[in-house]
């Protein structure tokens, strides 16, 4: 019998459209995957000569449980320059992509009988790593079309026991980015109620509106010792599978986070940490700012190709690489009777007849949203974006017909 804290994880998430496309892939049939948390499109040359450098070199030994110093040193400045705020090396964890920092951070703050304040929709494992902890997520809807949270609802979310809050701006899946007043009010809130914040902002070299991305430690230094800042070079450098990420962090969490990974992982993969720090070193800035011009592109003609919805509204896709629609009102005018109930019924239509993969919003908590991803290469993201058009706007006809 398995322990009980397994049947607490939710499913798998994003992971089940990627078997769908992968299945479907297998009896020969071609799927667009729209699905995908990444970009395609092949990593910096700098990242790759950084590996092989280190593998020619025989590199193959633990490094510091909490990474390299001249890595750690290398995000400490990197880290700097973005937020304005000086960082030391001792400030810095490297981790096994953003997903360990986050679950650090869990098991370092959270006692059971704990709550934390989670923004929903939210990405499937910041719930899932509460629970891990044995504390209790507590969700404040964030609704469309901005899907920025609601100040007073949050307020009206916090207890005695609340320990934490969650966010993430740029966001996964709604692709809101937080705007200053918002990062400076959820900063009193957790001054005034004593809480931590942990602000996931592994999507911060992906806006587009532009704005820059901003932390929230920029919009409100005076929470830096109750913040852990986790962020990754997962999604920036498109490097999803080398797993490398880090937070900064006031220097008791990183002393727990030490124990942490000397206990679980060890130490992030250490040609990884060489790959990253040579990237660092030598890298002039090129690949981000041709990566953030192709989805800039992406995402116009993206946008273009959905303001042809009917009944849906045009999502923002501020940040991150998602749009986001919102689909309430395409499933409410539908007729009775209809087979197509949910949008986990579209999102099945649309893999089976539009031969597109998506993701339902209930994997993000949200009854009524489907995420799609901008990340897909330009040619097959124009053909899938057109294939969603034409399936939603059949579907009132197609069903009050049946
Ligand atoms: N946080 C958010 C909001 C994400 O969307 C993801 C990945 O999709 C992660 C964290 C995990 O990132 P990593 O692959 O660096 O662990």
């Amino acid at each position: 019998m398995l322990a009980h804290r397994i049947s607490l994880l939710s499913g798998p998430g994003t992971a089940a459209a990627r078997e769908a496309v992968a299945a479907a892939a297998a009896t020969g049939r071609q799927i667009i995957d729209l699905a995908a948390g990444e970009v395609i499109i092949e990593p910096p040359s700098s990242v790759r000569e950084g590996a092989i450098s280190a593998i020619k070199a025989g590199t193959s030994r633990y490094t510091e449980s909490i990474g390299l110093a001249p890595l750690r040193k290398a995000i400490s400045e990197k880290l700097s320059k973005e937020t304005g705020i000086h960082w030391n090396t001792e400030d810095i964890v490297v981790t096994a992509g953003a997903k360990q920092g986050l679950l650090d951070a869990a098991l370092s703050v959270l006692d059971p009988g704990d709550e934390v304040i989670i923004i929903r929709p939210y990405w499937p494992t910041l719930p899932s790593q509460v629970l891990l902890a044995g504390a209790k997520p507590v969700f404040v809807d964030a609704r469309p079309p901005t899907y920025i949270p609601d100040i007073d609802a949050i307020r009206a979310a916090v207890v005695p026991h609340t320990k934490a809050i969650v966010i993430n701006s740029p966001n996964n899946p709604t692709g809101a980015v937080y705007d200053r007043a918002t990062l400076q009010a959820i900063g009193d809130l957790a001054i005034n109620y004593q809480m931590w914040i942990v602000s996931d902002e592994c999507y911060s070299s992906l806006v587009f509106t532009g704005t820059r991305h901003e932390s929230i430690l920029t919009a409100h230094p005076g929470v830096r010792s109750r913040t852990i800042l986790v962020n990754a070079f997962s999604k920036e450098l498109a490097i999803t599978g080398w797993r490398l990420g880090y937070f900064a962090a006031p220097r008791e969490i990183i002393s727990a986070a030490k124990k942490l990974q000397s206990h679980t992982t060890s130490n992030a993969n250490v040609i990884a940490q060489h790959a990253i720090l040579h990237h660092l070193q030598v890298g002039d800035g090129s690949f981000e700012r041709e990566m953030h011009q192709r989805l800039s592109v992406a995402r116009s003609a993206g946008l273009r190709i959905l303001s042809g919805l009917h009944d849906v509204a045009t999502p923002g896709a501020g940040g991150s690489f998602f749009f986001y629609l919102d689909l309430s009102r395409l499933i409410s005018i539908l007729p009775a009777g209809c087979p197509i109930r949910s949008t986990d019924d579209i999102a099945g239509l649309l893999l089976a007849e539009a031969g597109v993969a998506s993701v339902a919003g209930g994997t993000f908590g949200d009854v009524n949203g489907l995420r799609l991803s901008f990340g897909t290469p330009p040619d097959l993201l124009e053909r899938g974006l057109k294939r969603v058009v034409e399936t939603l706007n059949s579907l009132k006809k197609r069903q009050a017909a049946a």
